[in-house]
C-alpha cells in the first residue's frame, strides 16, 4: 500500500513539531523552508526557547527535566503554575477574547506537548537566569515561565531538526512555498518555487506553519496601521504572511486581532530585520525596574503594571506610538544589578552620567527640562514604605502622578545613571487563519478545507493585544503536533 503523504510549509517550531507528528502517523512528510539552511529555524530560533507549561508542582518539572537535581530543588522555589492560572493569564491579557477551545486546548496540552518533545529529543531546563531572583539564598520563580529548551532557540531548532531526519522527515531549503493546490474537494499540494524553479508537489495534506506577516512592511502597515512601516522586525526575514495569503485563496477563514501584534522595546538602533549572532538580545525588558521616557522627557506607561512578562508584549507599540517613535530607559545604581543580560551587549545605545542634568543632555532626541521636570516629579511620588521586591508585586508605587508606577517604584537618586535608547521592533501579528480544536483549516462557511492543516504563528484567534511570554513557543508546538497527527492520518 502507497503511504500517505503530508507537505509541511517551514521549518519552526510549529512545522517541526508537525512533521515529527506526521511521521508517528506513518506518512511521508516533506518540510519545505524558504530560508537557506544556515538561516533555518524562523523566529523559532531567535527565541531563548523559554516555553510557558502548566504544571502542578516540582514533581511535574522532575518528570519533564529528569537533570534536575536534589540540590537544584533544594535551593529553589519552583512554586506553581496550574492549568487554571495559566488559562486565566491568558484570558486576562487578551482581554477575555483568546477562543475559549483553542485556549483551552494550548493550556491543557502544554506539559503532555513538552513532554512528547523531550521523548524527540528536546532537553528542556529551568531559566534561571531570566525568570528567579535569589532572595534569602533561594532562587524563587516568578511570572508562570520556568522552563527553556536547553541551548535556546537554536538548540530548539536543531534538537527538533535532528529528531526530524531520524525518523526519516525529508528537509528541503530554499523551497518557497507559492500556493496550495486546490479545489472543490480540498487541498491535495503545493506549488513551490527553488532555484528559480516552479513546480507543483502533491500530497495528501498540506499543513502551513510558515508563520506571521510581520516581515512584510506592506502588509503590516495595512493591517497594523500608520507606523507600523517603521517598526523593527525582531526576527527572520521570512515570515511575509505567504502562509496566511495561501490559505486565504484557498478559501479559508481569517480570523483574531489582524490590527495587533506581539511588539516590544528593542535597540533603537537594531537593524531592520533579526540578526541571528545577536538573536532576542536587542530586547531591552528590564524596564519595570526604573522608568521610560519619551522625546518630551515624560512617562507614557506604567512600567511596574505587572512582571515583565505580561506587559512587554504590548509595550513595543505604546513606544510606536511615542514622538519619532522611541523612547530611553532610565535606571540608577540600586537597580542596574538587575539589569539582564541583553544590557550587557556591545551594540547597544547606552548614555551614563553621575548626576541626571549629565544624564539628561546626553539623552539624544529629549526635552531636557521637560525629563528633568519629570524625574523631579516621579522621585517625589515614590512611597518608600513598602519594601523594594522583584519576586512579587510589591505594590511600591508612586501616588498622584497622571501615569503612576504600580510596582517596583524607586527613587532614581543614586548615580552614575544608565539610559538605554529603544525603538518598536515588532515579534509577531496576531491575525491569521481559523482552525478548529484539530488544527484543521476552516473555510468562510466554518466548514474544514479538506487536507489544509495550521499551527504557529499564522494561526488567528489566540493572543488579541498582549501575550503571556513564553506562549508562543508552546503554541507552536501544541498546535503543531495536533496539525500534524491530523494532516498523517488525512484520507486513511
Ligand atoms: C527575538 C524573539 C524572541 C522570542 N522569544 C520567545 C520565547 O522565548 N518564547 C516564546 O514562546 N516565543 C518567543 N518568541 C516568539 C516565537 O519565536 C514564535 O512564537 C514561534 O517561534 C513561532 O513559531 P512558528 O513555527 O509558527 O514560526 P517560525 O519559527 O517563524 O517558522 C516559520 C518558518 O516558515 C518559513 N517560511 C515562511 N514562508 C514560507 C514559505 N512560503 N515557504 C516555506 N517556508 C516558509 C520561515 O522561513 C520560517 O522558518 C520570540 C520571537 C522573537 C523574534
Amino acid at each position: 500500500m502507497q503511504s500517505r503523504k503530508v507537505i509541511v510549509v517551514g521549518a519552526g517550531n510549529a512545522a517541526l513539531c508537525a512533521a515529527l507528528a506526521a511521521r508517528e502517523q506513518g506518512a511521508e512528510v516533506l518540510v519545505l523552508e524558504r530560508a537557506p539552511k544556515p538561516l533555518r529555524g524562523g523566529n523559532t530560533a531567535f527565541t531563548a526557547g523559554a516555553m510557558r507549561v502548566a504544571y502542578d508542582g516540582v514533581e511535574d518539572l522532575r518528570r519533564l527535566m529528569p537533570d534536575l537535581t536534589d540540590e537544584e530543588i533544594a535551593r529553589t522555589d519552583f512554586g506553581a503554575y496550574p492549568a487554571e492560572s495559566f488559562l486565566d493569564d491568558l484570558a486576562r491579557v487578551t482581554e477575555y477574547r483568546t477562543d475559549p477551545d483553542l485556549a483551552a486546548l494550548l493550556v491543557e496540552q502544554s506539559m503532555p506537548t513538552l513532554r512528547w518533545m523531550a521523548g524527540k529529543g528536546v532537553r528542556f531546563v529551568p531559566i534561571y537566569g531570566r525568570q528567579a531572583f535569589k532572595v534569602d539564598g533561594r532562587f524563587t520563580f516568578w511570572g508562570g515561565l520556568t522552563v527553556e529548551a536547553s541551548g535556546g532557540g537554536p538548540g530548539l531548532v536543531e534538537a527538533l531538526t535532528r529528531a526530524a531526519e531520524r525518523e526519516g522527515v525529508r528537509v528541503e531549503y530554499g523551497a518557497r512555498a507559492v500556493s496550495l493546490l486546490h479545489d472543490s474537494g480540498g487541498v491535495h499540494g503545493v506549488t513551490i518555487r527553488q532555484n528559480g524553479q516552479i513546480r507543483d508537489e502533491r500530497a495528501d495534506a498540506v499543513v502551513l506553519a510558515s508563520g506571521g506577516f510581520q516581515a512584510n512592511t506592506e502588509m503590516r502597515t495595512k493591517y497594523l496601521g500608520p507606523a507600523w512601516d517603521l517598526a523593527k522586525v525582531r526576527g527572520t526575514k521570512f515570515n511575509t504572511g505567504d502562509g496566511i495569503r495561501m490559505a486565504l485563496e484557498a478559501g479559508a477563514s481569517p480570523v483574531g486581532n489582524w490590527s495587533g501584534c506581539h511588539a516590544v522595546g528593542w535597540e533603537l538602533n537594531a537593524p531592520e530585520f533579526g540578526d541571528l549572532s545577536v538573536g532576542d538580545h536587542f530586547q531591552k525588558h528590564s524596564y519595570p525596574w526604573g522608568i521610560m521616557v519619551n522625546a518630551d522627557g515624560r512617562r507614557f506607561v506604567d512600567e511596574g503594571a505587572d512582571f515583565r512578562n505580561y506587559t512587554y508584549a504590548k509595550y513595543g507599540r505604546r513606544i510606536l506610538e511615542q514622538p519619532g517613535h522611541f523612547a530611553w530607559q532610565v535606571f540608577d545604581q540600586q537597580v542596574s544589578h538587575l539589569l539582564r543580560d541583553e544590557y550587557r551587549i556591545r551594540q547597544v545605545t547606552k548614555v551614563t552620567a553621575p548626576t541626571l542634568e549629565e544624564l539628561a543632555r546626553k539623552l539624544d532626541g529629549v526635552d531636557v527640562e521637560g525629563f528633568l521636570a519629570e524625574l523631579a516629579a516621579y522621585n517625589a511620588a515614590v512611597g518608600t514604605d513598602t519594601p523594594f521586591n522583584p519576586n512579587v508585586r510589591d505594590g511600591r508605587r508612586t501616588h498622584g502622578l497622571t501615569v503612576d508606577k504600580t510596582n517596583w517604584a524607586n527613587r532614581i537618586e543614586q548615580g552614575p545613571f544608565e539610559a538605554y535608547a529603544v525603538t518598536c521592533g515588532i515579534t509577531f501579528t496576531f491575525g491569521g487563519v481559523r482552525i478548529n480544536t484539530g488544527a484543521e483549516v476552516l473555510d468562510t462557511d466554518l466548514s474544514p478545507i479538506p487536507g489544509l492543516y495550521a499551527a504557529g504563528e499564522l494561526v488567528g484567534g489566540i493572543f488579541y493585544f498582549n501575550y503571556p511570554g513564553g506562549s508562543g513557543l508552546t503554541n507552536g508546538s501544541v498546535f503543531g503536533r495536533i496539525a500534524g497527527t491530523g494532516a498523517g492520518a488525512h484520507g486513511a
